[in-house]
């Protein structure tokens, strides 16, 4: 595969994963890593999650394997969770942005661990998008972003999950839970007992810092402004449908991404230059987490100026999909 002898030889290639595309190259490259963060646009304090296809590739990359994190990878991989463990010396300094820790994770999807082996690297690599924008779920979300700017991409369709992967810290006792994502918390604890929770998932600007750098940054946004608006289904939508028709005389382009179930609120109440586009059901919130991302896409392709976001349960696969809103918002959260 020409993409595999690319990353062996040091190049930079975008490659779908069950979560979101990623944009890999070889984690004991130096170069690759630094290509990386130069094309998103990365801020270099922001570290990158290794990628492998079997399980004796994780003892090269770390000092240990906690007993936890044995367990959890036996459970969860291949699948969207990453680890975080203490790094080994052979880790180029520039892939954990200085960490004494990296992230390794075993993706599912049979073009990147095909990508994995025929390299015979281990990959680094970040979601495939420009730094602050939506991750991508499809081959033309990344050319969008990184046309030019890579050796390639490989097209293995949109995205199953939707989300990235969850992070979760198992170098301390308890187990620290430091990005929601594809495998929910309830699926960690039912395999780990307890879980701690980073304090930024839930409402990011908190007072305490988050232990995952990437969650300090404004993530996930589109260029309109978003609202993310919480209260009881009913008035959120009475109010969302308000907020529509003074945009629509203004002429205000505007966008509700919403449930299937209240979507027969907005009727008619977007002009033409906007849209209202069903996320997925509340009783699936796998749907709402797998359409977000090109949905807020969307929204940057029509010039949406006005984005409106219902809120969700935090249970199983929703609390990634309340955390990414929360921060494609940047915490504008209107209660209703
Ligand atoms: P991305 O691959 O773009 O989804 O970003 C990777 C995420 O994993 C970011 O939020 C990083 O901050 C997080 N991450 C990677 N390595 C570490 C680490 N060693 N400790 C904590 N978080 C990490
Ligand atoms: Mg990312």
């Amino acid at each position: 595969m020409e993409a595999a002898a690319n990353i062996a030889g040091g190049g930079i290639v975008a490659f779908p994963t069950e979560t979101v595309y990623g944009l890999g190259g070889s984690a004991l490259c130096p170069e690759a890593v630094e290509k990386i963060f130069l094309a998103k646009g990365r801020p270099g304090d922001n570290p990158l999650i290794v990628h492998i296809a079997y399980f004796w590739q994780a003892p090269f990359l770390v000092r240990e394997v906690p007993i936890k994190a044995k367990v959890l990878a036996r459970r969860f991989w291949p699948g969207p969770l990453t680890l975080v463990m203490p790094k080994s010396p052979a880790v180029p300094e520039a892939v954990t942005a200085g960490l004494d820790t990296v992230a390794v994770r075993m993706p599912d999807h049979p073009v990147a661990r095909e990508l994995i082996r025929l390299s015979r690297c281990s990959i680094a690599a970040p979601s495939a998008n420009i730094s602050g924008k939506p991750s991508p779920t499809t081959a033309r979300h990344v050319l969008r972003d990184l046309y030019g700017k890579i050796d390639g991409v490989l097209d293995g369709g949109p995205c199953e999950v939707g989300v990235e992967s969850t992070v979760v810290d198992v170098t301390s006792r308890v187990p620290v839970l430091l990005r929601p994502g594809g495998i929910s918390k309830e699926q960690l604890e039912e395999t780990v007992g307890e879980i701690l929770v980073d304090p930024n998932i839930k409402e990011p600007n908190g007072d305490v810092p988050p232990r995952s750098p990437g969650m300090k940054y404004t993530h996930y946004a589109p260029s309109g402004k978003v609202f993310l608006v919480e209260g009881e289904p009913e008035k959120a939508a009475a109010w969302i449908r308000r907020e529509c028709l003074v945009n629509r005389e203004k002429g205000r382009r505007t966008a509700v991404l919403c449930s299937r179930e209240t979507a027969h609120f907005y009727n008619g109440c977007v002009g033409s230059n906007g849209f209202v586009e069903v996320l997925g059901s509340k009783s699936e919130l796998e749907s709402v987490a797998r359409h977000l991302y090109s949905a807020l896409r969307r929204c940057d392709l029509e010039n949406i100026e006005n984005i409106y976001l219902e809120t969700y349960s935090a249970q199983g696969i929703g609390l990634a999909v309340m955390n990414r809103m929360y921060k494609a918002s940047g915490s504008n959260i209107v209660r209703v």
